[in-house]
């Protein structure tokens, strides 16, 4: 389960229609299955099929959610144009077996959780909207 406050649910949404049709990603902030805070990063792919961070944004983001007593508990990322599940490479590129991922699917309209095991195995994570 991951819990997520009604604005930062939300956020999420507007910050994929705003980068449409280009992949929007970003980290969530929290504790254990909390969510406190959204970081909106730069998909410097600028690709509609995949992101990377910005190494850069990414220290920053850590060293921001640490000032604020907490961690880096979520990836988040748009699919413009698929649904709203992991492909081969969100999969491939999911190592932190501690970290959930959520994929909001733009032409779906619709949110999802994943966490991904050390044998890849993919498993949906349920959203408590709080
Ligand atoms: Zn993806």
């Amino acid at each position: 389960m991951i819990k997520i406050p009604e604005n930062i649910f939300s956020e999420i949404i507007e910050h994929s229609k705003n980068d449409y049709p280009i992949e929007a990603c970003g980290y969530l902030v929290g504790n254990d299955d909390t969510v406190i805070d959204i970081i909106r990063m730069t998909n410097v792919d600028k690709s509609n099929e995949h992101f990377t961070f910005d190494p850069k944004e990414q220290f920053q983001a850590l060293k921001y959610a640490r000032s604020k007593g907490a961690n880096l508990i979520a990836v988040y990322h748009s699919h413009p144009n698929t649904p709203a599940r992991m492909s081969q490479e969100d999969i491939k590129f999911a190592n932190d077996t501690t970290m959930k991922y959520l994929i909001y699917s733009v032409s779906e309209g619709k949110l999802k959780c994943f966490s991904v095991d050390k044998e890849k195995k993919v498993t949906e994570v349920e959203i408590a909207v709080i």
